[in-house]
């Protein structure tokens, strides 16, 4: 509001643009400064001072070298004030010259969306090779759901082997085999490395294009799982995801793999957490992040935290006690107990490592 105070009287002056116009200009740059300071916040610089101990300052903007940059033209547009939906299927758009109505070409759910109630926010409008973009937010209110009226809990574990394993109050699980998805993760990564070695202007642009084809294709496969995890479960359900924050997973993976392709994995499993929320919320169920803490070493049965316990080679999880799962289960039952403590009353559910006791023979 200081900034618009300050210079929206110039801006319209010196670039015609209407009232909107500047307060979208406004707008758009303060958020994405907000978020570049985020960011260098994040990243604080570091030394080693003559004690050999490290120091790290917080980055504030001044540590900008260049302005941030804008390479997309964008302007935001207000339903039925800047943008409105005409009945002979057309939109019209406000513009420096006047209002404009022009065709468009929507998703085929857009007007099933439209039909069941969800209504239109504030679009973008951004232009990209060549073409006009308006990008549309769409909500929609929905009934909170409550803890009390929670029917069914779902434990889900997100994995490399099973992309999703999961267990319910009813021992049912259900796994969604990753393999498949691997490989043709490996083959676009095989594709990109290709490319990377030739590095002409022409294998570059080959590059963009297959890594906006990879995120485009995992995108699908994250709406068709979510969908039917959410939809094999009737409303009034608790899905209980671990919190990925700060988590790496199975580190012998990783070490065989570079850090880019982790974070690419991270990316598909923290969107396919985003996409259950939103259809849960939608049919009334609801999605909470606990604590993975012993998530994949814990006992189902007794409790027992032992990571020895786990037999990669077999794919077994093996307990004193006498238990015995699928290892790729053992992650959605604990889960499912962390659920259940959740519906208990506790609100930060976790597991705790307790001293095992070996008793010698
Ligand atoms: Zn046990």
């Amino acid at each position: 509001m200081r900034l618009q105070d300050k210079i929206y009287h110039s801006i319209r002056e010196d670039f015609q643009l209407n009232s909107q116009m500047v307060i979208s200009a406004l707008k758009t740059v303060t958020a994405r400064y907000k978020t570049t300071k985020e960011q260098l916040s994040q990243n604080p610089y570091r030394y080693q001072d003559d004690k050999g101990k490290w120091q790290y300052i917080t980055k504030t903007l001044e540590w900008l070298r260049k302005p941030v940059n804008f390479r997309i033209p964008q302007c935001d547009l207000v339903r039925n004030r800047n943008y409105r939906l005409l009945s002979n299927g057309k939109i019209s758009i406000t513009t420096l010259e006047g209002t404009i109505s022009v065709d468009f070409l929507a998703p085929p759910e857009w007007q099933t969306l439209l039909n069941e109630g969800w209504s239109l926010g504030t679009a973008k409008l951004i232009r990209q090779n060549k073409s006009w973009y308006l990008c549309v937010p769409m909500s929609k209110a929905t009934e909170p759901c409550e803890k009390e009226s929670v029917k069914n809990i779902v434990g889900i574990d997100r994995g490399l082997n099973f992309i999703v394993a999961t267990a319910d109050n009813s021992n049912k699980s259900f796994f969604y085999s990753g393999r498949a998805i691997q490989h043709k993760r490996h083959q676009f990564a095989k594709t990109r490395q290709k490319l990377q070695l030739k590095n002409t202007r022409k294998s570059r642009r080959r590059l963009l294009a297959i890594s906006k084809r990879e995120n485009r294709w995992m995108s699908d496969v994250n709406h068709c799982l979510a969908k039917a995890l959410v939809n094999h479960y009737s409303a009034d359900t608790l899905f209980v995801l671990e919190d990925l924050t700060g988590i790496t997973f199975d580190e012998k993976i990783l070490r065989e793999t570079n850090q880019q392709r982790n974070d690419k994995r991270s990316w598909a499993f923290y969107q396919l957490e985003q996409f259950l929320k939103y259809k849960a919320e939608e049919v009334g169920s609801l999605v909470i992040n606990v604590s993975a803490k012993y998530t994949s070493q814990r006992c189902p049965n007794c409790g027992i935290v032992d990571k020895a316990q786990r037999h990669h080679n077999d794919h077994e999880y093996r307990c004193t006690c006498g238990y015995r799962t699928n290892d790729d289960r053992v992650g959605a039952l604990n889960l499912l107990e962390l659920g259940r403590r959740f519906l208990a009353g506790d609100s930060k559910p976790k597991f705790v490592k307790t001293k095992t006791i070996s008793i010698a023979d």
